[in-house]
């Protein structure tokens, strides 16, 4: 689904911390009326006052009505003050602007689905998230996270995905963790997002060893270690590009 790429200038209204590497930035303005995420994985670019920019996850919207304005969550790992989307995170006060581009496109949740796996990491817990919330019932769920920090798994405290099977592992464990639940058949969908050189192993198995086509599996680096603004288009695997 394609929607009209939009620039919106947003304030923040408050922040949270959701663990202690995690913090939730809702945002707000008259300019995110119209605002539509409809996909699991969809992302938004954010504009930095160092002028570079960064995708993330619309983790939450709230529509807004006659007397309050519409609100959109982010939520942002806190890792150091390298990158401008932390920095920026970990200082982010209310009354500060922010500029919102997208979401520019949304993928649904497939129909037919009849079991659901997500793995993540931090980066990609507010995608893995929105994905179990969006499962129809009667799907079932199961979650591999890998966090770099195992305390920000604190972030699924508020119940979100309940009902999911849930494995938290080291990122050396995911291709392990992710074999343990086959077998996987055609009505399952695997959704595995985060650190791009971890995703390599368990790609590489489950694309070329199962073969399972890209319908089924979609494997997103969303960071690489060493890499500062990684292009999420480029191939997880540059010796095996789709
Ligand atoms: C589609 C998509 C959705 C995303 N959604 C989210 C989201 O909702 N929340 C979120 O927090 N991130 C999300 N990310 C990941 C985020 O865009 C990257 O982590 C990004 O690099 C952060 O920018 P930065 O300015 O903080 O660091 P950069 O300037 O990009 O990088 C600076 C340094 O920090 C390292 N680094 C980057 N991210 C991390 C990390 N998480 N932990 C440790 N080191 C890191 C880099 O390797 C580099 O060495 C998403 C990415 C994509 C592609």
């Amino acid at each position: 689904m394609r929607h009209e790429l939009t620039r919106r200038t947003l304030t923040v209204a408050r922040t949270d911390r959701l663990a202690p590497r995690f913090a939730r930035i809702t945002l707000t303005g008259p300019e995110l009326h119209g605002f539509a995420s409809p996909g699991p994985a969809d992302h938004v670019k954010l504009f930095f006052p160092t002028g570079e920019s960064r995708d993330f996850t619309p983790a939450r919207f709230r529509a807004g009505d006659e007397e309050r304005l519409p609100e959109l969550d982010l939520d942002f790992v806190l890792h150091g003050d390298e990158g401008p989307a932390s920095a920026w995170a970990s200082r982010a006060r209310e009354g500060d602007t922010l500029v919102v581009a997208g979401p520019r496109g949304s993928q649904l949740v497939p129909d037919g689905m009849t079991r659901l796996v997500v793995a993540a990491d931090e980066t990609a817990f507010p995608a893995a998230a929105r994905w179990l919330s969006q499962a129809p019932e009667g799907v079932r769920t199961d979650a591999v996270l890998w966090p770099t920090d195992a305390s920000n798994t604190a972030y699924f405290d508020e119940g979100t995905g309940a009902g999911a099977s849930v494995t938290v592992v080291p990122a050396e464990g995911l291709d392990e963790a992710v074999r343990a639940l086959e077998p996987f058949d055609e009505t399952t969908f695997l959704f595995l997002a985060g650190e791009a050189t971890a995703l390599v192993p368990v790609r590489r198995h489950l694309r070329r060893e199962l073969g399972l086509p890209p319908e089924q599996v979609q494997v997103q680096g969303y960071w690489k270690r060493g890499v500062a603004g990684l292009d999420h288009h480029a191939p997880v695997d540059p010796s095996d590009p789709d």
